[in-house]
């Protein structure tokens, strides 16, 4: 497990974020993307890695446009439970803020060198990540690709053009709401606000 930097950042008895701790096996490699409502607003893409959810936080948001080069900055890996996580993380916490579980799903791994199907593992190290999606809101093939000479670790996310790609649905803004509560983040907050 690759989760120290996790660990570390985080104070277990004040977050209500999943420890980590006894992860379950799966069989289909999963994506999410959390909604996360921080100091900025943000979208966190997260794609199973082996055991643990590789991370990478996208300021606009995913897009289906084939044109539009989403900046995707690669954050720590998360546990396998986070792509279940939706709740608020208290003020003063790392992260602190409400998240919400946007999308999730499984994914197929395409990524070929010399019409050979490589292993995920190596294409993540080779910064080229192809991969279909199966999500509610998110379908079809996307790439990750690290920039290269960045000081950040810094990727970029492309919708590939397939028949899921779109120059005209805009959709952060037509499907806004978590797939799991069916809430908005304003119905989310109202329905959390202690009185
Ligand atoms: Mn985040």
């Amino acid at each position: 497990m690759r989760l120290s930097e996790y660990k570390k950042k985080r104070d277990f008895s004040k977050t209500p974020e999943p420890t980590g701790e006894a992860e379950l096996e799966n069989h289909q490699a999963i994506f999410v993307v959390q909604e996360h409502h921080a100091s900025r607003l943000h979208y966190d893409f997260r794609l199973q890695i082996g055991s643990t959810l590789k991370s990478w936080a996208i300021p606009k948001g995913p897009s289906l446009n084939p044109k539009d080069k989403r900046l995707a900055v690669e954050t720590e890996d998360h546990p396998l439970s986070y792509a279940n996580f939706e709740g608020i993380i208290p003020k003063g916490e790392y992260g602190a803020g409400i998240v919400l579980v946007w999308d999730k799903g499984t994914f197929q791994h395409l990524s070929e060198k010399k019409s050979k199907l490589i292993e995920l593992e190596q294409a993540y190290t080779d910064g080229h990540i192809f991969f279909s999606l199966q999500g509610k809101k998110l379908k079809g093939k996307f790439i990750l690709h690290k920039l290269k000479a960045a000081d950040k670790p810094a990727w970029i996310l492309i919708k590939a053009n397939d028949e899921y790609a779109s120059n005209s649905v805009d959709i952060i803004q037509k499907k806004p709401k978590s797939i799991i509560s069916g809430l908005s983040v304003q119905e989310f907050l109202k329905a959390h606000k202690k009185d």
